[in-house]
């Protein structure tokens, strides 16, 4: 049986146990690559020479054995939520309903001018890392270097220079996973560590922790993850910053996003666009993406949640990341302060959550059919974007009142669109509510069909025989008195 075709989470799990399965890059490419589900992350090209990876696509070079492997390591095939957490969390309490499992957030910036005038913000991944490999924790790491026309290229850096070279955003989406085969089996590093978006995260984890290559390739030791609100094609440089603004990409040195604006940095200048300009150039997949503060790193950082654009917001996740980020405090590579928003970090994380809870008109007057409210669908939609939530969560990012929204998901419920478990809803697969909504419709039109034959038509018969007995003459009408 196919993973598509599969239903419950233990069935899932226990296909990710299994090694040979029948499925191969065809499957990727239906229900990943085609459904625009496809981060570009690369790493089902560097596990299988079979796939090659250019500019633009990913697609199958040769004959396909259909082993699995590109399908089950894929960040966007299932990723058990739970066990992850589980594994990689086990000792930390702290658990925000939007932020993930994090121990501490503190705010913090680089303590080195020259990492400073390189660095994207305040310059805490490239001084952490700096850090990590002079003090052996890591001997190589995998990071997004860019070519002087911007595009990005995947650079395995083992020296304080070569990390330097990496810093700065790039806004395009990366294959930075594509060469870690490379690091592992060319270069042989053992202690690898990987700076990214929180997506490319969830590949690293899954290469970590999932047997049977986990032991060979799961080689690393220190995760760092990106926040990221969007990410964007290559076509951002190429037909926006160089055809639409008319700037030489070899002369921009730094591209930012923030509060609501599209800033490129100049040798000799600054030019700044609304962030709504930008937008076509969003990479498809990252409509569907929920994960904002990179929930599955040992540290995540970004600026938003820090009071200035040259500070970082940091959120240390496990005792790896915590225990890295102490040892520079003291060993004064970087400071920090308490001094952080986590409110505007959760603010959005939920943006990011539930931007997908728009359904097209179409499927909406079809839903009608089943005869429910807007606001129940709406409900469904929002949970649906959430994974989970609770009454008061809800009624706060729908902006509606508790009760009204406790009696949405009450008559979900009762319809069997949502379930309740310890104060969270969280709602039933779509094909079983459906399915769930055919039978139903169907056991009431039948039940409808046999009550106009037995009560409507055989009344409506009697009557119109008794009244116009005179001209019912017919044997079988009359048979039916
Ligand atoms: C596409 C993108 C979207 C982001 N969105 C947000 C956001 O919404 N809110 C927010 O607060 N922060 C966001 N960030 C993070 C922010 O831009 C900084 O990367 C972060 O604050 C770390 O700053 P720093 O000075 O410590 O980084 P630096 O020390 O300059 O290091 C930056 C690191 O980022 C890596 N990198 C650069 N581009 C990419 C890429 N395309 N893919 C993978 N890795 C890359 C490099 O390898 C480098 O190691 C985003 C970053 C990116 C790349
Ligand atoms: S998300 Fe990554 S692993 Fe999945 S198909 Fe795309 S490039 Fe391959
Ligand atoms: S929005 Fe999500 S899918 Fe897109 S780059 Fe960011 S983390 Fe990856």
């Amino acid at each position: 049986m196919k993973y598509k075709n599969r239903e419950t989470k233990h069935e899932v799990i226990e296909y990710l146990q299994s090694y040979f399965l029948g499925i191969g890059f065809q499957d990727l490419k239906e229900l990943v690559i085609d459904k625009n589900n496809c981060v570009f992350c690369g790493t089902c090209a560097s596990l299988c020479p079979r796939i090659g990876i250019n500019e633009k696509e990913i697609r199958l070079l040769e004959y396909d054995p259909e082993c699995s492997t590109c399908f089950r390591y894929c960040p966007r095939t299932y990723f058990p939520k739970d066990m992850f957490e589980k594994e990689l969390f086990h000792d930390c309490m702290n658990k925000s309903n939007t932020l993930g499992f994090y121990k501490k957030g503190v705010v913090a910036k680089s303590n080195d001018d020259e990492i400073l005038t390189v660095a994207q913000n305040g310059g805490v991944v490239s001084s952490l890392l700096i850090h990590a490999l002079d003090t052996g924790l890591i001997d190589g790491v995998l990071l997004t270097d860019r070519d002087e026309k911007w595009y990005p290229k995947p650079k395995i850096a083992r020296t304080s220079n070569e990390i330097l070279s990496c810093s700065g955003s790039k806004y395009t989406i990366a294959p930075t996973l594509s060469i870690y085969k490379d690091a592992i089996e060319d270069l042989k590093l053992e202690k690898l560590a990987f700076v990214g978006m929180p997506c490319q995260i969830q590949a690293v984890r899954k290469l970590q922790l999932f047997s049977p290559l986990s032991e060979e390739y799961g080689k690393f030791t220190l995760i760092i993850g990106l926040y990221c609100f969007s990410n964007y094609s290559y076509d951002l440089m190429k037909l926006f910053v160089q055809g639409e603004l008319g700037v030489s990409l070899n002369k921009v040195k730094k591209i930012d996003i923030s509060r609501g604006k599209f800033y490129v940095y100049l040798n000799d200048g600054l030019i700044v666009a609304p962030i709504k300009e930008i937008k076509k150039y969003n990479w498809p997949s990252c409509q569907y993406c929920k994960d904002y503060c990179a929930e599955f790193a040992d540290i995540s950082v970004g600026s938003v949640g820090a009071s200035r654009n040259d500070w970082n917001s940091v959120l240390l996740r496990t005792d790896i990341g915590a225990k890295l980020f102490n040892d520079a405090i003291k060993a004064k590579k970087i400071i920090s302060s308490n001094k952080i928003d986590l409110f505007k970090i959760e603010k959005e994380t939920l943006r990011k959550k539930i931007r997908v809870t728009q359904i097209d008109k179409q499927i909406l007057s079809a839903i009608k059919l089943l005869k429910i409210s807007d606001f129940e669908i709406k409900t469904y939609m929002t949970l649906m974007s959430l994974g989970n939530a609770s009454v008061s969560i809800l009624s706060k990012i729908m902006k509606t009142e508790e009760p009204e929204v406790r009696n949405a998901l009450q008559k979900l419920n009762q319809r069997e669109w949502v379930i309740a478990a310890n104060g969270l809803y969280s709602t039933v697969n779509p094909t079983l509510v459906i399915n769930n909504e055919i039978y139903n419709l169907r056991q009431s039109f039948f039940k409808n069909i046999k009550k106009l034959k037995t009560e409507v038509l055989t009344n409506l018969e009697a009557l119109f025989i008794q009244n116009n007995f005179n001209h019912v003459r017919h044997d079988e009408i009359l048979d039916l008195i």
